[in-house]
């Protein structure tokens, strides 16, 4: 069993470096209330050839309850997530120069990636993209809202807290199919609302995420069945706002 900090190092050298820069959970996901080991260990990982790894959950599975179920969060990391990575790998393996970049620059540059492989690194690079910062943008317990020039830009772009929320969650139900609703920065510094199919990120399209709804149904259904309205409302109960804050002072300065 990894301890926490382990597991901590583990995130910010491995996911965080391949992936983006600064996504620490925030300190409300330190302690359970009862003082209960917050990370699982790591499931099975892909080879040592492999150029990418699943990030270990930054908390229990079972931490999110009642708003999103162990067994979800179980098959969501270990077995969605994990295909999106191993399959990343299986893409890459015979494109050494393509195994170096970061994950963060395969996706925003899809163009450059070579045809054969264009549609997989789309699908499966955007799928351990996505799901890496989803995880970072969760945590159990009501922490708080934006903070700071985030929810400045809130109010000044999308008319406060309650119309952002009321758009995403929207967006999230209008999604037809599989995909994802997505706060994004557009290359105005503005931010917008949107909704994406598959596993695309706002990156393949010149925007950067700070935050992302799944909608897949592989995210609510063992739970929810066919009530996305109600994964969705779930979802504002366990979001970790200083986390996403963190992230679009990011994004600004990038
Ligand atoms: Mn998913």
């Amino acid at each position: 069993m990894l301890s926490r900090r382990d597991a901590l190092r583990a995130i910010t050298l491995t996911s965080l470096a391949a992936v983006t820069t600064r996504w620490l959970p925030s300190s409300a996901r330190a302690q359970t209330p009862d003082g209960s080991q917050l990370v699982p260990p790591p499931p099975t990982g892909p080879s040592v050839n492999a150029p990418f790894s699943l990030p270990p959950l930054p908390f229990a599975f079972d931490a999110l309850e009642p708003h999103i179920d162990a067994r979800t969060m179980e098959i969501h990391h270990d077995k969605h997530h994990a295909a999106y990575v191993n399959n990343l790998n299986k893409a890459v393996e015979n494109h050494p120069d393509l195994a170096r970049r970061t994950l963060q620059d395969l996706i925003s540059n899809l163009d450059e990636i070579p045809e054969a492989i264009r549609t997989a690194i789309r699908n499966n690079g955007g799928g351990h993209f996505n799901h890496t910062l989803f995880w970072n943008s969760l945590q159990p317990q009501n922490n708080g809202q934006p903070e700071g020039d985030f929810d400045k830009a809130i109010r000044a772009d999308l008319g406060g807290i309650k119309d952002f929320m009321n758009a995403l969650s929207q967006a999230a139900m209008a999604a037809f199919g599989s995909g994802w609703a997505w706060l994004s920065l557009n290359a105005d510094g503005k931010l917008i609302v949107e909704s994406l199919p598959n596993q695309d990120s706002p990156l393949m399209h010149g925007r950067k995420p700070i935050f992302g709804i799944d909608v897949w149904e592989h995210a609510y259904y063992l739970h929810y069945q066919n009530r996305r309205a109600d994964y969705i409302a779930a979802i504002w109960n366990i979001v970790d706002w200083p986390a996403v804050s963190l992230r679009y002072s990011d994004a600004r300065s990038a």
